[in-house]
């Protein structure tokens, strides 16, 4: 591709594919000549005992969904050919990955942090494409590429939701039916914060409501609810010019995320 001058956009995925990275490679189309998806279950970002062995996979499903997508490529690495025995380097980008998921995830974002650094080192895209849903990671790449001066251009794609607003999310797979019908007031009570932060009314309460929301769904324990800046992701008081929710919340075991623009 590089060889005949194609601009290049890489889609980075764990794969378990749904509505929402079928839409970043949508978004990839219009930008760039050529389309690389990778779909690699990270070890490095899941931290101890978190899901990794239980993480939803289906490569032949997702294929078909890429085929049908216009994927120009398709790169499913094994583990041990992205971290082969001697493998000693972590990548950790400082502050960004210490808020909000990062003191909950220890090594998360270093893990994330880490395969974006291999995955733009081999590929060598123009562009990477990211979604909003996990806008800390969106923010910790932006910060890490602009640092390590990795040229690529990097582009966020807004969140899909289902009709009900929740955030489609491979994990979503995890809910049982009373879940997923409750799973939507994370949308909701962020909603209903927004608009209350926009009219002016005090922010920690505000806060307090939608945390009493969720909790009252069925929601707990819930990591944060909080209003940070959506570019440094330090915490607000007040609403300002960029402010923007954030939410991770356990529903029984699966743990969801969400944010949304103030
Ligand atoms: P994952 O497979 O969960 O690592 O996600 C791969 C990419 O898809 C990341 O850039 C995510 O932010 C993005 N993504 C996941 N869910 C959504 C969604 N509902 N809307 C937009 N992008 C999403």
């Amino acid at each position: 591709m590089r060889k005949r001058n194609e601009s290049v956009a890489l889609v980075p995925t764990m794969g378990a594919l749904h509505a929402g990275h079928l839409a970043l490679v949508d978004c990839a189309r219009t930008l760039a000549d050529r389309i690389i998806v990778t779909i690699f279950v990270n070890p490095k970002q899941f931290s101890a005992g978190e899901d990794f062995d239980a993480y939803p996979r289906d490569i032949a499903g997702d294929a078909e969904k890429l085929r049908a997508a216009g994927a120009d490529l398709v790169w499913i690495p094994d583990a041990d050919l992205i971290y082969p025995p001697g493998y000693a380097t972590s990548v950790r980008v400082a502050r960004l990955s210490e808020t909000l998921c990062g003191p909950v995830r220890p090594g998360h974002f270093a893990g994330v942090a880490t395969i974006i650094t291999k995955l733009f080192a081999l590929i060598r895209p123009d562009i990477a494409v990211f979604g909003e849903k996990d806008w800390q990671q969106l923010a910790i790449i932006r910060r890490l590429n602009t640092d390590l001066n990795l040229g690529v251009e990097i582009i966020g794609c807004p969140i899909m939701r289902e009709a009900d607003g929740l955030a489609l999310s491979s994990r979503n797979a995890y809910l049982s039916a009373d879940e997923r019908v409750a799973a939507a007031t994370l949308p909701k009570a962020l909603a209903l914060a927004a608009q209350a932060i926009r009219a002016g009314d005090d922010v920690a309460q505000a806060l307090e409501q939608a945390r009493t929301k969720l909790a009252q769904a069925g929601f707990g324990p819930i990591d944060y609810l909080e209003l940070a800046d959506e570019e440094t992701l330090a915490p607000l008081s007040a609403n300002a010019p960029r402010a923007r929710l954030f939410a991770a919340a356990y529903l029984g075991r699966t743990r969801l995320i969400d944010n949304l623009e103030v």
